[in-house]
């Protein structure tokens, strides 16, 4: 067993109940086997499986198998047991499941002695139908296999929308899988803000817009999604209100995270509901807005610290000490892939920039090190 500094066990193994399946809860489930083999942690999740998201882009060249770990090898993995279900959190849920140290799921009760919500932000939907896709779609197949499924008309154009990180990882790999496979697709970006990955320094979206711009891709910013339908795109100008009708065999929907995190917590990680800190239920990963310096962007990277964090608070504040590390986590650098062969991104200071092979290798040693915590690894500093 390693050691957890400050971490004085007071009696026998506690039980601890993670809500979700994502980065945050799996990164928190391994660090509670690490420090604790025995404790009894229950994973709900309305899935089979954990996906890693963070490589769903990839699968116009990757089969998806590669980024889906069943719950049941995990559960094997990490003694643990999976319940699958959908969890739904407000304050007065969370209040209540403290106060009696439990949660009923469907006819189970499930009791616990602390509690962590690890939901993930959840992705708005934009607009549902035929030649639409988004996320939810390449959660259940592979990019190569939706594109079969696309119309291929006279003056084919593809409809990308969402200019964030998530919006071009999946640009440039369509544009990659339309070229290498001589699809007849011009291919379209389609962006409210005025410039692409507004997030970062501005040096970042100034190389894409010339990658874009290389890659013969129209760029149309200042533009908001309305419609797809019947091989056209609906479009509206956000400054005038013009609204245009474009050819467009699909759309591919990715506007970005949910509103604000669900959850505020403590500098440890604690949920603040009703105005009072719960001390029982912890919060981590996109959904939760930690209080102080720590960083709360809505990243893998963020999410697994802010997992591996709460483990290990729960098992501090279980044990004789109850001394509690609070959560300090600075980003230390983000890529983003634009297709197989490039990737633009930052390291350390976010002035310190990096692209093409050196930020592929970069992106490659992070999805490394998380796959190596869900071997049991963990090679992370902090
Ligand atoms: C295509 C793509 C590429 C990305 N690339 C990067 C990258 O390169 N680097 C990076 O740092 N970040 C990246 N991100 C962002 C990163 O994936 C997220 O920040 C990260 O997944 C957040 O982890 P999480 O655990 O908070 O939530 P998630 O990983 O979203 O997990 C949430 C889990 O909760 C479950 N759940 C949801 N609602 C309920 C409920 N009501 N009850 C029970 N369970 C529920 C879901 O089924 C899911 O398993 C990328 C995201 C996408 C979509």
């Amino acid at each position: 067993m390693a050691f957890l500094p400050f971490y004085v066990p007071a009696s026998g193994p506690i039980k601890v109940a993670i809500v979700g399946g994502g980065y945050a809860a799996l990164a928190a489930l391994v660090s509670l086997h690490r420090f604790s083999p025995y404790t009894g942690v229950t994973l709900i999740d309305p899935n089979d499986a954990h996906i890693k998201v963070t490589h769903l882009h990839e699968t116009f060249r990757r089969r998806l198998r590669e980024f889906v770990v069943p719950f049941e090898k995990i559960e094997q993995r990490f003694n643990c047991r999976h319940v699958r279900a959908a969890v739904e959190i407000t304050d007065e849920n969370l209040m209540e499941w403290q106060e009696h140290r439990g949660l009923a799921v469907g006819d189970e009760f499930i009791d616990f002695d602390y509690l962590l919500v690890a939901i993930g932000s959840g992705t708005p939907r934009l607009d549902q139908g035929d030649a639409i896709y988004d996320l939810r779609d390449f959660m259940i197949a592979e990019g190569s296999s939706l594109m079969q499924q696309v119309p291929i008309d006279g003056d084919a154009f593809l409809t990308v929308v969402g200019g964030g990180a998530t919006g071009i990882q999946f640009l440039f790999e369509i544009a990659e899988f339309v070229r290498v496979h001589k699809l007849p697709f011009r291919i379209r970006l389609v962006d409210g803000e005025d410039t692409v990955l507004k997030q970062f320094t501005p040096a970042l979206g100034r190389y894409v817009e010339s990658r874009l711009s290389d890659a013969g891709i129209e760029h149309l910013p200042r533009t908001f999604y309305r419609k797809q339908e019947g091989g056209q795109v609906r479009l509206e100008n956000r400054d005038t209100g013009d609204v245009m009708e474009l050819n467009s065999s699909a759309a591919f929907l990715f506007p970005g995270k949910a509103s604000d995190p669900l959850l505020n917590t403590t500098f440890f990680g604690q949920v603040v509901a009703g105005g009072r800190v719960l001390d029982r239920v912890f919060a981590a990963g996109d959904c939760s807005h930690h209080r102080g310096v720590g960083s709360n962007t809505v990243t893998a990277q963020a999410a697994v610290r802010k997992g591996k964090l709460a483990a290990r608070n729960i098992l501090r504040s279980s044990g004789r000490l109850k001394v509690l590390e609070p959560y300090l986590h600075r980003d230390l650098g983000d890529v983003v892939s634009l297709g197989p062969n490039d990737a633009i991104g930052w390291l350390g200071l976010e002035g310190n920039i990096v692209a093409g092979v050196p930020a592929l290798v970069v992106k490659e040693l992070v999805e490394a090190q998380y796959d190596l915590l869900m071997a049991g690894i963990d090679t992370y500093l902090i």
